[in-house]
């Protein structure tokens, strides 16, 4: 079977471009109401929780009529009420539709209320695991979450403040097990075989594309050297932090600059090909392409196990084009984007996984990663004679 797993990362700025038109000069303005919305349109609860509904009322033309009032009705009061003002309180488990009307048009927004609540979610996490997977995890990681809110690269973490959903994941000998579990109570699961374990030794072989204009040679031995010792110190000082001699990962890198016509940057083979002719064993390869011209971010790619990193020139500070040289900081930020993110993907990290504990520049929570000892036994979970309380037995 093949199965590709792309990640393809958010590490440049993208800029929206909105455009607003509408020059009103023909014809009287129409003020009668023609179509109600309401917002948001989709609304999650958990028992008890209370939100509001807005509305905006539009012509038929699409100009908001204003001072227009509606009437909010929901077909029973049996999973939420609505109060005249569009106040909603959820109650039990279920959907429903709540309408703003005003004479003959309406409007809805569609309600669910789900079971999960932070005191619930281990006990639905643990029988999922058992459901699924026939695994018996008695003190599974779980950590609220919020869509995406920390997959941006190469900058402080963007912890999530409003979570909209919880994650756990187990990290078995051979399977990385994630859950993500909705408070309307679907789970979504899912199991992959991650290119690397996050434990021992790890190889990665970089090689770096140097053009004309840019100065990573220069660097390799000043700049990178420190980038990449202050990357292996975040493994240390967390692991110095709970209590571990050792980091549980440690990284073995290799860099070579090649020049710019030795490797095709976007090729894998190509990679593949160089690195095999200078005799380089690895786990991991991966290619710095510095062409300004080429803005890309970070990819990680991952065919029938075998992976591949590719991080492009995305400093912010580069325009298209412009060539300048690399500082310390754009060093640092690509050994980031290389060794946090795009590393992480191999090892089996995935984006929307809530970041790392406060203080240190971890992508994620280590205990996902069973870098914690979840259970009190001594062990981190994934070196454990009993990773998550039961007997080693994960396929
Ligand atoms: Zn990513």
């Amino acid at each position: 079977m093949t199965r590709a797993r792309v990640a393809s990362c958010a590490v440049f700025l993208m800029a929206a471009f909105a455009m607003f038109g509408g020059c009103d000069i023909f014809g009287l303005a129409d003020t009668e109401p023609a179509t109600i919305e309401v917002y948001p349109s989709e609304l999650s609860l958990a028992p008890g929780d209370t939100a509001w509904l807005d509305y905006i009322v539009r012509d038929g033309r699409g100009k908001e009529v204003k001072g227009v009032s509606v009437r909010w009705q929901v077909p029973s009061n049996e999973v939420v009420s609505v109060s005249s003002n569009g106040r909603v309180i959820g109650y039990t488990p279920g959907m429903t539709r709540i309408t703003a009307t005003r004479d003959d048009i309406a409007g809805g927004a569609s309600v669910a209320v789900g079971t999960i609540r932070f005191d619930n979610v281990r006990d639905l996490a643990i029988a999922a695991y058992r459901d699924k997977y026939g695994l018996k995890v008695v003190e599974p990681a779980i950590a609220p979450d919020s869509t995406m809110a920390n997959a941006v690269s190469g900058l402080p973490i963007n912890r999530p403040t409003t979570p909209t959903h919880f994650v756990s994941t187990v990290y078995g000998q051979t399977y990385v097990y994630v859950l993500e579990m909705w408070p309307d109570g679907r789970i979504q699961s899912s199991r992959f075989v991650p290119a690397v374990r996050p434990e021992g030794a790890v190889r990665l072989a970089v090689v770096v594309l140097d053009y004309p204009y840019t100065n990573f040679a220069e660097l390799l031995d000043t700049h990178w050297r420190r980038a990449v010792d202050s990357m292996k110190a975040d493994y240390r000082h967390w692991a110095e932090s709970v209590g571990w001699s050792e980091p549980l990962l440690s990284l073995d890198v290799v860099t070579v600059v090649a020049d710019s016509g030795e490797v095709s940057p976007l090729v894998r083979s190509s990679l593949k090909a160089y690195l095999a002719k200078l005799g380089i064993e690895y786990d991991v390869p991966a290619v710095i392409n510095l062409d300004p011209h080429s803005r890309m971010g970070g990819l990680y790619v991952e065919n029938n196990g075998d992976p591949w990193i590719y991080i492009g020139c995305f400093c912010p500070r580069w325009q298209d084009g412009v060539e300048l040289e690399l500082t310390p900081n754009d060093v640092q930020d690509i050994a980031y984007a290389l060794f946090h993110h795009e590393l992480g993907h191999a090892m089996g990290w995935w984006h929307s996984w809530g970041g790392g504990p406060p203080g240190t520049r971890l992508i994620t929570n280590p205990a996902f990663f069973g870098w914690t000892d979840l259970t009190g036994d001594g062990w981190p979970e994934i070196l454990s004679p009993t990773p998550y309380g039961a007997p080693r037995r994960f396929p």
